[in-house]
């Protein structure tokens, strides 16, 4: 028997994995793309990677946890593993019996990575999550302070109707801190005004925030004694998080994992598309794959079909069955956003605060711009994720991230201008001198988030039809139009074989994972 999956990213390639390991379906895989990964590919640029958006390895999944530490062992670190892995607050120990390398030695490995992420904002830095400090009234200034405060109280006395994002972040927050923290970068991800997405999202965003508890934790912090290796840096330890990555960043996982799949036996061909799927009844008895170096398109047998390709392609791309005219003007209405990284190799950044010791100045990942006078809205410093991503250690490696929508005047701009304007915006907010940008490249990916507007509130009679072709599994992020991180997309993989070794015909557990919703990728 042979199972079709569309896409070589985390969930295509777990459920190639997951099926040789468990049963006697022969996994074909078939990526568009020339890459491993989907959008958590490794990406080279003359020896310098960019991860697209930083991917952070951690899951609450002792399954995901295992599965990829089987396939890339951990970093031996002189310090050990005594310290857990944690991440939005969730702390996890390592696995037991896992397997240790040393990264001098070898690059099959993960290294054990701190994580800092902070905002940029008014031309200053905010720990994040944002927290009541003497850093944090410094910045605002006490003026500003006292705005906030007095909205926050409004705002709790007289809530507003909570009809959008808009309204659910001025009833927690107050208009004075929604307008300083929440309203520019939202806008800035998604590119629609906070009155125009519907409040659902706000509730999966931040469910555990509260100001009280941030009041009682800020008050806790006055006895709290200062400590650890990075406080003597200028940070603050409970900011503190560790996270596996691999050695030359995601991709590394996902061509580890083709290299598996193809050597017991799974095919994996890259630079070919999936273009119809070819129903016939309540199963899909074929696809037509076309190969993109040569535009030869040819029809595959399918006894199983796995998809991780966005759900408005699927619906477009169905053949021998008659698509319901609500589904398929549905299923058009399904909105996502694109994204561009600018990579800028840099001699050195201007920002320096003391938390980096090496050319890169600061310690961070990553840092949020939060500056209304400039698009970008991300700065990776790869160096900090991983070392090994940066061919010169001397030089500081960042990507500078802007959410976009395909065909838009950012998406349009030629390289040469968009490497410019993210140039002289990181200058004009005073994170890097012009002169000191070595090299340039520009880095454009299609559908990085599925969106949770347009037609996205009806999107459960999708699910519905498309649910009903026994032999079809939806799987992964864009595959399920759903916000799923790398180890929700493995799950659902996980899952659906798990269905079909059983012989379970329902798939409403592939779609109850990552229902809770509180630990999605950070934005
Ligand atoms: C900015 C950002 C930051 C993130 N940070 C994290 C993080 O810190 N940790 C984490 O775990 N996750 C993170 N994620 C999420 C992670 O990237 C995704 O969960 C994961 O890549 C989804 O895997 P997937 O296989 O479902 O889909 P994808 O990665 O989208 O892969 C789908 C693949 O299918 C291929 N494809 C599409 N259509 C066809 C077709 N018709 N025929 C053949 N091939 C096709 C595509 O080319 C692609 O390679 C982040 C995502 C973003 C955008």
């Amino acid at each position: 028997m042979d199972a079709i999956i569309i896409g070589a990213g985390p969930a295509g390639l777990t459920a190639a994995y997951e099926l040789l390991l468990k049963s006697q379906i022969k996994p074909w895989v078939f990526e568009a793309s020339a890459d491993m990964g989907g959008i958590s590919k490794t990406v080279n640029y003359k020896g310098n990677r960019i991860d697209i958006g930083g991917h952070r390895f951690f899951s609450k999944s002792d399954r995901v946890m295992n599965w990829w530490t089987e396939i890339l062992p951990i970093e031996d670190t002189p310090e050990g593993h005594s310290f857990p892995l944690k991440y939005r607050g969730q702390s996890r120990d390592l696995p037991h019996e896992m397997r240790l390398a040393d990264p001098r030695q070898t690059d099959q490995v993960m290294l054990v990575r701190s994580r800092l992420s902070r905002i940029y904002y008014l031309r200053s830095f905010f720990n994040y999550p944002v927290k009541l400090e003497l850093q944090t009234i410094r910045n605002l200034g006490l003026w500003r302070m006292l705005r906030i405060g007095l909205s926050y109280l409004r705002a709790r006395l007289f809530p507003l109707p909570e009809k959008t994002l808009e309204d659910f972040y001025i009833n927690r927050f107050g208009r004075e801190l929604y307008g300083t923290f929440f309203r520019d970068y939202t806008e800035k991800v998604w590119g629609v005004p906070c009155s125009h997405i519907a409040p659902d999202w706000g509730a999966q965003r931040v469910k555990g925030l509260s100001i009280t508890r941030t009041l009682l934790h800020a008050v806790r912090q006055l006895w709290k004694k200062p400590g650890g290796d990075l406080a003597q840096k200028g940070v603050e330890t409970s900011l503190i998080e560790y996270f596996l990555y691999p050695k030359f960043g995601p991709g590394q996982m996902w061509d580890t994992v083709a290299e598996i799949v193809q050597s017991k036996g799974g095919v994996v061909q890259t630079q070919h598309k999936v273009v119809r799927l070819h129903a016939a009844g309540q199963r899909i008895e074929e696809v037509s794959v076309q190969c993109l170096s040569s535009g030869e398109i040819r029809r595959v047998k399918a006894d199983y079909v796995f998809s991780t390709m966005p759900v408005n392609e699927l619906v477009a791309a169905l053949e021998g069955v008659e698509v319901p005219a609500e589904v398929a003007e549905l299923a058009k209405g399904l909105p996502f956003r694109d994204f561009i990284t600018v990579g800028l190799l840099m001699k050195k950044l201007r920002i320096c605060d003391g938390s980096n010791a090496r050319s890169q100045g600061v310690a961070d990942n990553w840092i949020y711009i939060q500056e209304p006078d400039v698009k970008v809205g991300r700065l990776q410093i790869f160096n900090n994720w991983s070392p090994y991503m940066v061919q010169d250690p001397d030089t500081v490696w960042i990507g500078l991230e802007y959410f976009v929508s395909e065909g838009d005047e950012l998406w349009t701009k030629a390289d040469s201008a968009m490497a410019e304007l993210g140039i002289q915006e990181l200058a004009k907010i005073g994170i890097i001198h012009p002169e000191d940008v070595l090299d340039s490249t520009v880095l454009r990916m299609k559908k990085t988030y599925p969106a949770y507007f347009g037609t996205y509130n009806q999107f459960d009679r999708i699910r519905a039809f498309l649910d009903g072709f026994e032999n079809l599994f939806l799987v992964g992020r864009n595959g399920m139009h759903r916000y799923n991180n790398q180890d929700h997309s493995m799950l659902t993989a996980m899952v659906a074989v798990e269905n079909i070794v059983s012989g379970r015909t329902d798939k409403s557990n592939i779609w109850d994972v990552n229902v809770e919703q509180d630990y999605h990728e950070e934005k």
